[in-house]
């Protein structure tokens, strides 16, 4: 049922599955439910999906589940690089840590795609199924909340205050999800010794090509190419922005140009503090992922580093997952806190370990190079991986597909 009532100045609407943000996860869950013929409203803070501090990757198993859709084809039309091989550089050293050329997948390569172009793809795609709404520009307050159940949620759009019922709130508005603080869910923080500065320069046609990384003394850094910029993510210690900002901008212009020396013509591009933005990372997970009448995916349900480059895809596997699990069950209007701590069940390891691994990178790699006061020399298990071509296919097959890669079963 599809209803939009007004009552006292407050917009009253229902659908089965209200699902709070459109991000990866969100916009993922909303496709594969609607799909399979449940009917989903996304609610999306934001006016459209036009913003650059979000993460590019489209991994090999996110491609796998678009081939599954069966929109692969037409989602490698649009712009995209394709990274088939992960390197370093360690000063003018290059190493090649991961080879994605053999994964049992269609794509062995991961898609660089600005993230705006595959969540607009993804919408446009959903949209022509009639069970699939999204309403932009609305954002999540609160739950509405009967005998301790989550019936819905209260939100703020430009017309005035809106009030969604839904049988199932799920929970896919990111790292800062204001649905898991309303549902007072407990968080276990795992801690990120890391931000990043993002920004981006032009690119030239001679430049290297697409490389994970720029290490230096003390430094790191990672490139995206947009085609005619790099954006650039320079990774920090968390807390020392503001030291950066009183050493002043030629300062940090200079870092970057240490960092990747092929910039030095370029750092004037940074022309003030504005355009270089902070992103704080966190890292942390829900012990309980659900209550009554709601659950948390993706981020919401586990804040993930950008280390890796992971979360993206760990946030379409969580969606794909849930409405694997919970599809048949919207449907009947069936779905019980069982059903919802399946979904939890089924996802919580993957995140967990890739978590893991990340808190591991930042302590044992991270922090080792924000400590060197020179180029730090790649550590000894890369040396081995640049030696034996054959082991990159291990970091290729964890990067590339995760720790439990998910399958569409719902059918349409
Ligand atoms: C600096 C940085 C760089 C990263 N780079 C990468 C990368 O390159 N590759 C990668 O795979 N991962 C990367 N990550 C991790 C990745 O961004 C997340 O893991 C991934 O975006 C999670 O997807 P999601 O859909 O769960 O949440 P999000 O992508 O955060 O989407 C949440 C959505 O909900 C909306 N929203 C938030 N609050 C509300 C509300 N109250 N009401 C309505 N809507 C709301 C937001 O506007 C957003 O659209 C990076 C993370 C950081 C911090």
């Amino acid at each position: 049922m599809n209803d939009h009532t007004v009552h006292n100045d407050t917009i009253n609407d229902h659908t089965t599955c209200c699902i709070a943000g459109g991000g990866p996860a969100g916009v993922m869950l909303g496709y594969v439910l609607a799909r399979a013929g449940v009917e989903v409203l996304v609610l999306e803070k934001h006016q459209d999906f036009f913003r650059d501090f979000r993460g590019d990757t489209i991994h090999p198993s996110t491609l796998e589940i678009m081939y599954e859709l069966g929109l692969l084809e037409e989602l490698l039309r649009l712009p995209h690089q394709e990274v088939r091989g992960i390197e370093a550089h360690f000063g003018d050293r290059v190493m090649h840590l991961a080879d994605l050329s053999h994964l049992p997948t269609h794509c062995k390569f991961v898609a660089l795609m600005p993230q705006w172009d595959f969540l607009n793809f993804l919408t446009s795609h959903a949209q022509k199924f009639p069970q699939f709404r999204i309403r932009m520009q609305t954002e999540v307050t609160g739950l509405l909340l009967e005998n301790d159940r989550a019936v819905g949620v209260k939100a703020r759009t430009p017309e005035g205050t809106l009030d969604v019922g839904a049988d199932l709130v799920v929970g896919a508005d990111g790292r800062t999800s204001t649905v898991r603080e309303s549902a007072g869910l407990e968080v276990v923080d795992l801690g990120a010794p890391i931000d990043v500065l993002w920004f981006r320069v032009k690119r030239k046609d001679d430049d290297p090509r697409q490389a994970f990384g720029y290490v230096g003394a003390g430094q790191f850094m990672v490139l995206i190419d947009r085609g005619d910029y790099w954006q650039c993510a320079y990774v920090i210690r968390k807390g020392s922005f503001e030291e950066r900002k009183h050493r002043g901008l030629q300062a940090f212009r200079d870092e970057v140009a240490h960092c990747a020396p092929f910039l030095t013509d370029r750092t004037r591009e940074i022309a003030q503090w504005d355009d270089v933005k902070l992103l704080t990372v966190k890292v942390n997970h829900l012990r309980r992922w659900y209550r009554e009448g709601l659950l948390c995916i993706g981020d919401a349900a586990h804040a993930m580093s950008p280390v890796g480059g992971v979360g993206i895809n760990l946030a379409i596997q969580d969606a794909v997952a849930t409405a694997n699990l919970l599809a048949a069950k919207l449907r009947t209007r069936t779905v019980k806190m069982s059903d919802l701590k399946a979904v939890q069940t089924r996802r919580e390891r993957a995140a967990n370990v890739t978590q893991r691994v990340q808190v591991f990178l930042h302590k044992n790699v991270l922090e080792t190079i924000f400590e060197s006061r020179e180029t730090i020399a790649p550590p000894a298990l890369l040396k081995l991986v640049e030696r034996y071509p054959r082991l990159r296919r291990i970091p290729g097959r964890m990067l590339g597909m995760g720790f439990r890669p998910e399958h569409i079963k719902v059918r349409e």
